[in-house]
């Protein structure tokens, strides 16, 4: 396999290919999930970016992951609207009619979506300048140094978190003990999860880390004690 898509005729091959190679194998795992349906666990909020690859992370296999990704990993808040809103949608299914038992935000190291939102997207993109005002919370006011970005994609993780609280159906499946919220933030270069523990209100890396990530029962305390909360 070559690592580029390079040209349709690649992908094509690599539509044969599964079909040939990889599903035979996997047969009566897709059929028993036709059969009895799809009851994945996880519902995975994930950054668009092509280089998080949650099956690869996770080791899920197909049925696994419900997910939804968009740009930056966002949640918008839940404002009783009624609009065209895809992840709040897909929050709703998970929770109501898929009964998810945890709920992962991953962003991650180099997020186009963060740089973005400090440097300002083009004119024309008047969708993405919108979605992107839903970091504004995570910014911060310095010059967005390496430093200050990675910071501000770890906030970013959390005050999604913070937003999932807001859903009504996500508050209370969380109080009644039924769901569990994880934020995490990938390193790619590392190729490392940091996720995030809310007594410490930091990431730990998950090879020292003694649980998957833990959600906001308390305001998220910086370490120069600024607290970042809804
Ligand atoms: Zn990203």
């Amino acid at each position: 396999m070559t690592d580029n898509l390079t040209a349709p005729d690649e992908l094509l091959l690599r539509l044969r290919r599964f079909h040939s190679d990889y599903f035979p194998l996997h047969q009566q795992r897709f059929q028993d999930l036709v059969t009895d349906g799809q009851h994945p666990k996880t519902l995975f909020i994930g950054c668009s970016d092509s280089r998080l690859v949650p099956y690869l992370l996770t080791g899920a296999g197909p049925g696994e992951l419900f997910i939804v990704r968009n740009v930056g990993a966002f949640v918008p808040p839940y404002d009783g609207s009624h609009g065209l809103h895809g992840t709040m949608a897909a929050i709703e299914f998970a929770v109501l009619s898929l009964k998810v038992e945890r709920i992962i935000v991953c962003g991650h190291s180099h997020c186009g979506a963060i740089r973005v939102a400090y440097e300002g997207a083009p004119e024309e993109a008047v969708a993405l300048k919108a979605w992107l005002k839903l970091a504004d919370e995570a910014l911060l006011p310095v010059q967005p140094s390496p430093e200050a970005i990675s910071r501000t994609e770890q906030r970013a993780v959390v005050l999604q978190l913070e937003r999932l609280m807001a859903y009504p159906m996500v508050r209370r499946e969380v109080e009644a003990g039924t769901l569990t919220l994880h934020g995490w933030y990938y390193i790619i270069e590392d190729g490392e999860i940091h996720v995030f523990d809310a007594q410490k209100g930091d990431f730990v890396a998950a090879s020292v880390s003694d649980h998957s990530g833990t959600g906001p029962y308390q305001p998220y305390v910086e370490y120069d004690g600024q607290i970042l909360s809804l």
